[in-house]
């Protein structure tokens, strides 16, 4: 272990820094997955990781990893979270979570080293390959082909709306690595809230029990392409109309179910041939579901497809529904949720068990490794927007709850039990 000046003043300035790299005007960053400020952001962080005696390693999917190995062949505790942003982000989505991982671990490998501590398993920290899925779709790609969820090669083939495509990207910023063979024995991961619940709650640690299930889908409306002037009413087969009509009906889906939340949004529009003098021909949204009822999202996915059908018809326009990413209402390991109580009460630090509604990396590893999800307080719960703001003392409280955590469970020796 070298770089042994630590501690929370270096971790501030550290983040401090990071926020710097692809920083925008209003305070955010724009950090979109294999884009420069992305390659600048990771070689730094491997310079990071590997002066503090981190071995750098990065997989064929981009993830970037550091590796802190105490015990020769055991296993690893896995923390981080991702540093690639929205194209106009706050600067805490993710990579607070990355930079409080690597700190934590690093204050844990200087315990190690000063024999304060006996370790059983290893510590590797992680930078997700394009959790955000702005520039290539879908969100949560290295950690879902890192945890088979996702096919190596249909992550590659993925373009951006240049035509570059994922394994392109990869290869042009130097992050297109070798397969990683980690065996690992739980993930921690922690992030900004994203919502107000913790804030009206007065809590400064959430510990994420579940996530709501989402289904999101790219929905296709194929028309026919005709004058905007000239062309009788009755004769148009408008695509955009047709989409417009479904987004209004999307957002109205919201509304119709008094049993759980439904969120509804469609996000992007893309139209065909886009000419102030052309009907439109073929027009593409995508359209995403989210809830914590599974009963919900069932009856809302079948009730916009159908609602999209009828619109479609009436208006002679053809509609194609794929859907493109999914996943389910699922618990996180409800063993280790006292794990991070104890923890936080150690600390005394007050807590609060909630769900998280957006998706993570964690919300893939939950699947296949015992995984911590913990939160900190984003203010109004404000993000994707470069408004995004977590409190210095929160900040500092969660990375403490790491420290803690990863203190107890690189010594836990109840993993076979989880
Ligand atoms: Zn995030």
């Amino acid at each position: 272990v070298t770089g042994e000046r630590g501690g929370e003043a270096a971790f501030l300035e550290d983040f401090a820094y990071l926020s710097t790299i692809g920083g925008t005007a209003r305070g955010g960053v724009n950090r979109e997955a294999a884009t420069i400020p992305d390659a600048m952001q990771r070689a730094w962080f491997g310079g990071w990781l590997s002066s503090r005696g981190f071995r750098v390693e990065v997989d064929e999917i981009g993830n970037q990893f550091g590796l802190m190995e105490f015990v020769p062949g055991a296993p690893y505790i896995l923390t981080g979270s991702h540093l690639d942003s929205q194209p106009t982000a706050g600067r805490f989505d993710g990579a607070y979570g990355v930079a409080a991982s690597a700190s934590a671990g690093h204050a844990i490998a200087v315990k190690v080293a000063a024999g304060e501590i006996e370790p059983r398993f290893n510590i590797a920290i992680v930078n997700w390959f394009n959790e955000e899925g702005s520039r290539f779709p879908p969100s949560m790609m290295g950690s879902s082909v890192f945890t088979g969820k996702l096919a190596l090669q249909a992550a590659y083939s993925v373009e951006d709306r240049g035509g570059v495509s994922v394994e392109q990207a990869l290869t042009l910023i130097g992050m297109k690595g070798e397969a990683a063979s980690l065996s690992l024995a739980g993930y921690v991961e922690i992030h900004i809230e994203q919502g107000r619940e913790l804030e009206a709650n007065r809590a400064q640690i959430g510990i994420v029990t579940g996530t709501w299930g989402a289904r999101k889908f790219q929905v296709r409306f194929i028309g026919s392409q005709s004058h905007t002037g000239p062309t009788p009413m009755s004769e148009r087969q408008d695509a955009l109309l047709t989409a417009a009509e479904t987004i209004v009906q999307t957002r109205a889906l919201a509304d119709q179910f008094a049993e759980a939340p439904l969120h509804t949004a469609v996000s992007t529009l893309e139209i065909y041939p886009n000419s102030p003098v052309v009907v439109a021909s073929d027009v593409s949204i995508n359209l995403d579901l989210r809830s914590p009822v599974p009963s919900v999202l069932d009856e809302a996915e079948r009730l916009i497809i159908a609602t999209a059908e009828r619109i479609g018809s009436e208006r002679g326009v053809g509609v194609r529904i794929e859907r493109t990413h999914h996943w389910d209402d699922n618990q996180y390991t409800p063993e280790l949720f006292d794990v991070v109580e104890e923890v936080c009460i150690a600390q005394g630090l007050s807590h609060r068990r909630l769900l998280t509604v957006a998706g993570h990396d964690s919300t893939n590893m939950k699947d296949v490794v015992p995984t911590i999800m913990l939160f900190v307080p984003s203010r109004d719960g404000v993000s994707h927007n470069e408004l995004e703001f977590t409190e210095e003392a929160d900040l500092l409280a969660g990375r403490r709850t790491m420290v803690g955590l990863l203190e107890k469970l690189v010594q836990e020796t109840q993993w076979s039990t989880v």
